[in-house]
């Protein structure tokens, strides 16, 4: 059986990245990789579907084990996938989806080259100013911060194998699709179809 995709996605808080992966989700049959975070749980997420929510002391356990994929510390707190389940789903042929940010994704483009990586834009930093503001959950400090934050994620879009732009919802969630959809029939994934085709005569 051919192996699954590995879908790479990063984009700055505020990006919309969440909503058009839920939509994206929706989509189609993918293994969504639930990360661990050391970082508290915030009201309505829970443990195991949002993250796992581990203290230090299990998280560096699990580091140290190798079983993190990748890991970050990022705003105060560790985030890791934990690499079994991904190399599982991934082996059975199955799509997998990580939403992680940057540093880790650099260390994916390493350890898993093969990987298709996304990088998510606002449409410029003054939107993406508004959009923190209109959500009104942060302080004008935190805002700034945060803001600083994606202007150094955003340098980094480069490295990605796709940038893209959330402006409108619809078209970002029909682009990140059309991306997944392109990926599976370049070449090196769809090679193996060739034989199927010809040996079905
Ligand atoms: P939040 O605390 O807002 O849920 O997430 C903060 C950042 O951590 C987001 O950019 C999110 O994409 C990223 N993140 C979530 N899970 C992981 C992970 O497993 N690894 C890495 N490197 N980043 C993650």
């Amino acid at each position: 059986m051919n192996k699954g995709l590995l879908i790479v996605v990063s984009g700055p808080s505020g990006c919309g990245k969440g909503t058009i992966l839920a939509e994206v989700l929706k989509s189609g049959n993918f293994y969504y990789s639930v990360s661990a975070t050391t970082r508290a749980p915030r009201p309505g997420e829970v443990d195991g579907v949002n993250y796992s929510f581990l203290t230090k002391e299990k998280f560096e356990e699990l580091i140290n084990n190798d079983g993190m994929l990748e890991h970050a510390f990022y705003c105060g707190n560790y985030y890791g996938t934990p690499k079994e389940q991904v190399m599982k789903n991934l082996e059975n042929g199955k799509d997998v989806i990580l939403e992680i940010e940057v540093q880790g994704a650099l260390k994916v483009m390493e350890t898993c080259p093969e990987a298709v990586f996304v990088f998510i834009m606002p449409p410029s930093v003054k939107e993406l100013r508004r959009r923190l503001n209109k959500r009104g959950t942060e302080s004008e400090d935190v805002i700034e911060k945060r803001i600083a934050q994606a202007i150094s994620e955003i340098k980094l879009a480069n490295k990605y194998n796709y940038i893209m732009v959330n402006g409108e919802l619809e078209k970002a969630i029909a682009d990140l699709i059309s991306i997944i959809n392109a990926e599976k029939m370049t070449r090196k994934r769809a090679e193996y179809l060739i034989n199927e085709v010809l040996e079905n005569a």
